[in-house]
């Protein structure tokens, strides 16, 4: 378990630190363990305004229940943990626009245009997504005026992506 490889002093923790271990539990409630996946979206201030995991939709099994379900090699049983911090949002009127997503992944390329359209100030994610048009999800974010930040663990300040 990931949360307990920190190691750190009461009080040193910044607030990138504190989001990113928060992104870390997020992630740890997915469902489909093909895909570990945790979203926060945070406002300026650092304040989380919304949170998302990989996940069956609301009142269905999951794929630890039932098993995946595969199309084109990829399980589609889950909604994303972006999507799902978005659907969040709107289900409690919350505002995601200029405010900075923090993600265990890189998104999708299906989500990559969702948060373009979100029109939020920047990504930070810990690892890079190379399936589901990964790449080209980036470039994308990029051309949208989003930027994009790696973050890790073992080194949590964050490194700009190029
Ligand atoms: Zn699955
Ligand atoms: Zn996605």
């Amino acid at each position: 378990m990931l949360l307990y490889q920190y190691n750190w002093k009461c009080g040193e923790m910044n607030k990138h630190e504190y989001i990113c271990k928060i992104t870390e539990v997020v992630a740890s409630k997915s469902t489909c363990n093909r895909a570990i996946v945790g979203a926060v979206f945070v406002n300026e201030d650092f304040e989380v305004r919304a949170t998302g995991y990989n996940g069956a939709p609301r009142g269905f099994k999951d794929c630890g229940e039932i098993g995946h379900l595969i199309e084109n090699e990829h399980c589609v049983r889950t909604i994303h943990a972006e999507q799902n911090a978005i659907i969040q949002a709107a289900k409690n009127g919350t505002r995601l626009q200029g405010t900075i997503l923090y993600s265990t992944y890189s998104p999708c390329y299906t989500c990559a245009k969702m948060i373009a359209n979100l029109r939020i100030r920047k990504v930070m994610f810990k690892k890079l997504y190379t399936s589901g048009g990964g790449k080209e999800a980036l470039k994308l974010l990029k051309e949208a005026g989003i930027t994009i930040e790696f973050w890790s663990t073992s080194n949590l300040s964050p490194n700009n992506f190029n």
